[in-house]
C-alpha cells in the first residue's frame, strides 16, 4: 500500500517537495496530497513588484504550476483547504474546506509544513483601513491594481527594504507620486552597511521618491473607511495607497501547537534533512530556521531561493533519498532602477555583532573597459577576518552586470576562501563586460593588503 505524504501549504517549499517527491517515488508507492488555503498555487510572489509596475502583463503569468497542472503530475492539490490542527499522535490533520466551511481530518504518514511566513503587521491605529496592505499574493496586487484604477495617486511605502524598494520603483513606474518611510537612517539598512546604502538613497532621490529616513510611522488618517495620510513622529503624509514592507514572521502557530519545536529565531527547527524532530514531520521554507554558514547561528531568511532548495531537499529525503541543505549566508539581490544591490554573508556590523575580529573595505571600479562605451561604477564592499583575511561577506551597489557578481563572492565565502585567494581567482574578462581586473579581483586584493 502507498504511504501518504500529507504537505500543507501549496507554493514555493511545498510544492517544490511534492513535485520532487512525485520525481522519486510513484503513485504507488507514495500518494501526495497538499492543502493550499489560497486559490493559486506555484506562484512567483517574487514577481509581484514587477506585475504592480506594468513590467509583468498579467498575474497568470506568475504562476508557474496551477493546480490543475499538479494534479495531470500526480499531486492531490487542494485549493481554498486550510489545515487548522496537527494531531502527530494520531498522524492526522484537521482541515477546513473553506468554500464549504466543512472540517474534515486527513491521515498522514509522513507531514511537511511549508507554511510560509506573514508580513509583519505593528497594531498602528487605521492598519485595517481600505488602500493600506502588504503586497505578498496575488490578491494584494489585486487591490493595489483597484486602488490605482480608483484614482490613486499618491503612494506611501513604510518600509525601505528588498521590497519596499521595488514596490517603490513599481509604483513610480505607474505614473505615482511615492514616499517612502523608513525607521532606520539607511534604506537596505538591515542587509546593507549605512555606507553601501548611501548610494540607493541618492538613486531613490534622483528618480523623485520622497525618501524620508530615521522616521517611524504611528498611524494612519481614515476617512470613510479609506486611508487618506500617514502619520509619522515627524507630521503627516497625505496617501490614497500605503504598501508596508516591514519584513515577515515564520507561520509557525501551527507547528507549534502541535508540539513541533521552534527555535529562538521564531521559526521550525530543523536539521539539515528538514527533519523536525517530531517524527515524521518535515518543514520547509519562510517557516523554517536554517543555519548561518559563517556565523553558525540558526537565523530565518525568508527567501525563495532557500524555499525552493528546502522543498527540493525535503521531498527527495521523504522518498527516500539522501538530500542536504547546506545552510544559508543570506544571498540576496535586487534592485532600484538601474542601480543594482547584491549582498551575501556579514555585513562589517553584523560581524562586529557576532564578536568577529572583521574589517570592511570599499572599492569603486568600473563594470566595463574604461574605453568600451557605456562604462558605470559599481562599489564592492568585502568584509574579512583580520587574523586570518577569511572572506565574511560582500555587498555590491552598483551599474549594469554589478548585482550577479556577489554570486562569485558567494561561492568563495560559501567555500571558505580567503581574500588573498579571491584576489587571484581565474575570473573572465572582455572590454565589454569587465576591466582586465574584475572589480572582485580589484576588491579582493585591496582587503588582502589589510590582512
Ligand atoms: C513581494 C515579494 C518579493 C519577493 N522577492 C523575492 C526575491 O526576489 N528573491 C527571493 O529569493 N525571495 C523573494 N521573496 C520571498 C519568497 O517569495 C518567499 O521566500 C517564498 O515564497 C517562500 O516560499 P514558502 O513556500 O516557504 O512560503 P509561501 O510562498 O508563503 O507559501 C506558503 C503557503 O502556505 C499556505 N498556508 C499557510 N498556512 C496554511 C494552512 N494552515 N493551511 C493551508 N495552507 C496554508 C499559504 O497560503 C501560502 O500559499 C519575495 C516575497 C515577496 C512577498
Amino acid at each position: 500500500m502507498a504511504r501518504k505524504l500529507v504537505i500543507i501549504g501549496g507554493d514555493a517549499a511545498g510544492m517544490s517537495a511534492a513535485a520532487q517527491a512525485r520525481r522519486l517515488a510513484s503513485a504507488d508507492e507514495l500518494e501526495i496530497v497538499a492543502f493550499e488555503r489560497g486559490a493559486r498555487t506555484s506562484y512567483a510572489a517574487c514577481g509581484l513588484p514587477y506585475l504592480i509596475g506594468g513590467l509583468v502583463e498579467t498575474p497568470d503569468r506568475l504562476v508557474a504550476r496551477t493546480p490543475e497542472q499538479h494534479r495531470a503530475n500526480g499531486i492531490d492539490i487542494r485549493i481554498r483547504h486550510e489545515v487548522t490542527a496537527i494531531d502527530t499522535k494520531a498522524s492526522m490533520v484537521t482541515v477546513r474546506d473553506l468554500d464549504k466551511g466543512l472540517d474534515a481530518v486527513e491521515h498522514f504518514d509522513e507531514l511537511l509544513i511549508a507554511t510560509g511566513a506573514t508580513g509583519i503587521a505593528p497594531q498602528w491605529p487605521g492598519i485595517a483601513a481600505e488602500g493600506v496592505l502588504q503586497l505578498r499574493t496575488l490578491d494584494d496586487a489585486a487591490q493595489v491594481e483597484r486602488r490605482l484604477d480608483a484614482g490613486a495617486r499618491r503612494a506611501v511605502v513604510v518600509g525601505a527594504g528588498y521590497i519596499g524598494l521595488e514596490v517603490a520603483e513599481g509604483l513610480l513606474a505607474r505614473g505615482l507620486a511615492v514616499t517612502v518611510i523608513e525607521r532606520l537612517d539607511a534604506p537596505m539598512g538591515a542587509v546593507l552597511d549605512t555606507d553601501m546604502a548611501a548610494a540607493v538613497a541618492e538613486a531613490m532621490r534622483a528618480a523623485s521618491v520622497d525618501l524620508r529616513l530615521g522616521i517611524a510611522v504611528t498611524g494612519f488618517s481614515v476617512i470613510d473607511g479609506h486611508v487618506t495620510a500617514v502619520q509619522t513622529a515627524a507630521g503627516s503624509v497625505a496617501a490614497d495607497l500605503v504598501v508596508i514592507g516591514l519584513g515577515v514572521r515564520a507561520n509557525v502557530d501551527l507547528a507549534r501547537a502541535a508540539g513541533v519545536k521552534v527555535g529562538e529565531a521564531g521559526g521550525i527547527i530543523v536539521d539539515d534533512h528538514l527533519r523536525t524532530g517530531t517524527p515524521h514531520v518535515w518543514a520547509a521554507g519562510d517557516c523554517v530556521e536554517s543555519r548561518h554558514r559563517i556565523t553558525g547561528h540558526s537565523v530565518v531568511v525568508a527567501l525563495g531561493t532557500h524555499a525552493n532548495k528546502q522543498g527540493r531537499a525535503a521531498g527527495t529525503n521523504i522518498a527516500g533519498g539522501d538530500a542536504r541543505f547546506g545552510g544559508v549566508l543570506g544571498t540576496a539581490i535586487t534592485k532600484f532602477q538601474n542601480l543594482e544591490i547584491g549582498r551575501t554573508g556579514l555585513t562589517e556590523r553584523e560581524a562586529a555583532a557576532a564578536g568577529l575580529d572583521a574589517f570592511g573595505v570599499t572599492t569603486e571600479a568600473p563594470n566595463r573597459a574604461h574605453y568600451y562605451p557605456g562604462a558605470q561604477v559599481m562599489n564592492i564592499k568585502i568584509v574579512a577576518e583580520r587574523r586570518t583575511g577569511r572572506l565574511l561577506g560582500a555587498q555590491i551597489v552598483g551599474g549594469a552586470g554589478a548585482g550577479k557578481r556577489i554570486d562569485v563572492l558567494a561561492t568563495a565565502l560559501w567555500n571558505g576562501m580567503t581574500v588573498n585567494e579571491i584576489g587571484g581567482m581565474d575570473l573572465s574578462y572582455a572590454p565589454p563586460f569587465s576591466p582586465v581586473w574584475d572589480p572582485v579581483l580589484l576588491a579582493a586584493g585591496k582587503a588582502a593588503l589589510k590582512t
